[in-house]
């Protein structure tokens, strides 16, 4: 964009100049206006397809007797349920209006120019945003195969380095780091370096290697773990997340966070969702049974995909995605291209119900001209 299409470029900050917003899956309503589409399917935004369980719709609910208030801008209760499931101090946890507002908070903090920041090849959009907004500068890691490589980051910190990211797992890859090469590489990083490692996925992930970092922060006081409510807890329409550290660095991070960043209904269907752990698990079982089943049926498609701990598989499709993407939303069926990602042949693809993964694998089949690999209902 120049100065011509936008005569106010000029006024705004120079790291603002070059930033590319993020690109979030096309919203439902949106398909149904631009396309005509009628009841289409979302699989681009890695949703619980289950969505929030019954005591956390029953919280929000209850808090609409109380809209004219102000949320309790210190998140008391909230804090004190996420202390609690974690066993760590409430001054501990930084809450966000998503996970994501914490990983801004974080770039505020941390990082500002003549500083950089680390991230992986194909890692969360987010972490070269959040960078460029505070005029940091990005490196990049290059993947292998698909995935963090700690080595290849780990030959990338210097004395610049203010804030290293780790997706774990990863979204759009939907790869993961396991606990011993994950250990050594925070024991290798310098006291000057923060660490975040993002687990917006950790409960869906079933891998016995895979490490709970949350249980890392006495060990690694520059480490800091964000989770969000947005994922498994099925809540992602009412942005909350929050971040855990040590006391130090949650007090920083507390300082540019905005006071009511939470508000009043989100706060009260999270503490709800934290105690209902049988619409984790049903929601964990759901994702493992059809995750399966919808690697089967790629793999029978003559797909192949990046195998993923999360709750959505990136296929290879073999020819750019756009055009395939483009065909399936006027089949209804709404996916993520990640060429964004630097993954241009690659489409992710958020794990659903069982019904909208049959449409899915069916008009999938139809746009590649495949044969359907499943009957139609
Ligand atoms: C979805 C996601 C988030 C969380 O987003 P919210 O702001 O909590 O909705 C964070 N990190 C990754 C890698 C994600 O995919």
């Amino acid at each position: 964009m120049s100065v011509a299409d936008n005569p106010f470029l000029n006024l705004a900050a120079a790291q603002i100049a070059g930033l590319r917003p993020y690109v979030p899956g096309k919203p439902i309503s949106e398909l149904e206006r631009e396309l005509g589409i009628v009841d289409p399917v979302k699989l681009a935004s890695n949703e619980n397809p289950l969505g929030c369980g019954e005591a956390a719709r029953a919280a929000y609910r209850a808090e609409a007797a109380e809209l004219g208030r102000y949320p309790d801008g210190g998140a008391f209760a909230l804090r004190a349920a996420i202390a609690a499931h974690h066993a760590i101090a409430p001054e501990q946890i930084t809450v966000g209006n998503g996970s994501n507002d914490v990983l801004d908070l974080v770039a505020r903090v941390f990082l500002h120019p003549g500083r950089e920041s680390l991230f992986s090849e194909h890692a969360f959009a987010v972490y070269p945003l959040a960078t460029a907004a505070v005029g940091a500068t990005a490196r990049v890691a290059p993947a292998r195969d698909h995935g963090h490589d700690l080595d290849a980051m780990g030959a990338l910190v210097n004395e610049r380095t203010g804030v290293v990211w780790i997706a774990n797992p990863n979204n759009p890859t939907g790869t993961w780091v396991a606990a011993e090469p994950l250990r050594a590489f925070l024991s290798a990083l310098p006291d000057h370096c923060m660490a975040v490692v993002d687990e917006a996925y950790f409960e869906y992930v079933g891998q016995d290697d895979y490490p709970d970092t949350s249980l890392w922060l006495d060990q690694f006081p520059n480490l800091i773990v964000t989770r969000t409510f947005a994922k498994v807890h099925g809540l992602a329409a009412l942005r909350v997340g929050y971040g855990l550290s040590h006391p130090d660095v949650a007090e920083l991070l507390n300082r540019v966070r905005h006071p009511f960043n939470v508000n009043a209904p989100a706060q009260a269907a999270a503490i709800a969702a934290l105690g209902d752990q049988e619409h984790v698990a049903r929601s964990v079982a759901h994702n493992r049974r059809e995750m399966e089943r919808v690697s089967a049926e790629l793999t029978s498609l003559g797909l192949s995909y990046i195998p993923s701990v999360g709750n959505f598989v990136t296929v290879d499709l073999d020819r750019p995605a756009g055009p395939v993407d483009q065909a399936l939303l006027r089949e209804g069926v709404i996916c993520r291209p990640v060429a964004n990602y630097g993954l241009p042949t690659h489409l992710r693809i958020s794990i659903g119900l069982e019904t909208e993964n049959d449409r899915m694998l069916a008009a999938l089949a139809r746009v590649l001209d495949r044969g359907s690999a499943v009957t139609p209902k």
